[in-house]
């Protein structure tokens, strides 16, 4: 039977309506939830992602500002409009763009952020409290993630849990999410040896290797509940990390790309520059 699809356009929509009314309720309390994002240099797919962000905000009533700086801008420069940005009260969440252009630091910027404005959760701080179990910002894609995964009513507790990629942004994140959820994690990674033995385990198999139809049908255990984090460009057309169509007749639970994951991320960042805005009227 083919497996069930992970509908992230729906679960988006239905998440941005929560937001939404609690964008509204801040509103009446004369709080606007603002976002800033900043755009150094002119990468096309930066670009997109920064455009669908502002659009995401707009949706759900909250303001945002793209900041775009050269692509021969200085650490300097960056940094002191982290900080000008860290100043502003109007300003709930700030996110830099990644990647930045390679003469850039992009650790010594992502650390310029206050650690409540940063609603990546790429600080170092926000990291260690995710590793550490407390209470911080999580990063959008791997909460995403979690969101599909809880979506399909499935205990997690003692689970075999597989993460294709170890990168800060995703992949560590991600295992530390499904530990939390006590699931028993394997991370892989491009050094792994016999990768098709670790994912034939898997109950729960998260792709974020970047590298397109990668996971294929052989490597999935039937039932398994699939998640596809890729974003990869073939012949001007999108796809994930899973070869979808064959995966799709193997595993219980599956993500499509495009409409998958992509859509859950931006759905969190706003969910984290809420959380962020209600944080400020709490102590206000
Ligand atoms: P990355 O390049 O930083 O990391 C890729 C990881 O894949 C690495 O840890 C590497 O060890 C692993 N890898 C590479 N080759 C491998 C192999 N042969 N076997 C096993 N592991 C291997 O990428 P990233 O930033 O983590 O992103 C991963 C993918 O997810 C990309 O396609 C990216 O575009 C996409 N992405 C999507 C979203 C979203 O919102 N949907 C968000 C972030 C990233």
């Amino acid at each position: 039977m083919a497996a069930k699809i992970l509908d992230g356009k729906t679960m988006s929509e239905e998440l941005k309506s929560n937001i939404a009314r609690r964008v509204a309720a801040m509103r009446e309390k004369g709080v606007i939830p603002g976002l800033a994002v900043i755009l150094a240099g002119d990468d096309p797919a930066s670009e997109i992602y920064v455009r669908n962000k502002g659009k995401g905000c707009e949706e759900v009533g909250m303001f945002s500002r793209t900041i775009r700086m050269g692509a021969d801008v200085s650490q300097e420069e960056l940094e002191a409009e982290i900080q000008r940005l860290n100043e502003d009260p109007a300003i709930h969440g700030i996110l830099v763009q990644l990647p930045l252009p390679g003469h850039l630091n992009e650790e010594a910027a992502l650390s310029r952020i206050l650690p409540e404005k940063d609603v990546d959760g790429f600080h170092l701080i926000n990291a260690g409290r995710l590793m550490t179990g407390a209470e911080g910002v999580i990063p959008c894609t791997p909460k995403g993630v979690l969101h599909m995964i809880r979506a399909t009513g499935e205990p997690l507790s003692g689970k075999e849990a597989v993460v294709i990629g170890r990168s800060n942004i995703v992949g560590k994140p991600m295992a530390m999410l499904l530990l939390r959820e006590n699931c028993t994690v394997t991370v892989c990674h491009s050094r792994t040896r016999n990768l098709a033995e670790h994912t034939r385990r898997a109950d729960i198999l998260v792709a974020a290797v970047g590298k397109a139809r990668f996971v294929t049908a052989d490597m999935v255990k039937p039932g398994a509940i699939v998640i596809d984090v890729g974003i990869n460009r073939v012949d001007g057309k999108v796809c994930g990390d899973v070869d979808f169509d064959a995966v799709r007749e193997r595993a219980g639970w599956i993500t499509p790309v495009p409409g998958g994951v992509g859509k859950m991320t931006i759905a969190m960042l706003l969910a984290n520059t809420a959380d962020a805005a209600e944080r400020t009227l709490r102590h206000a």
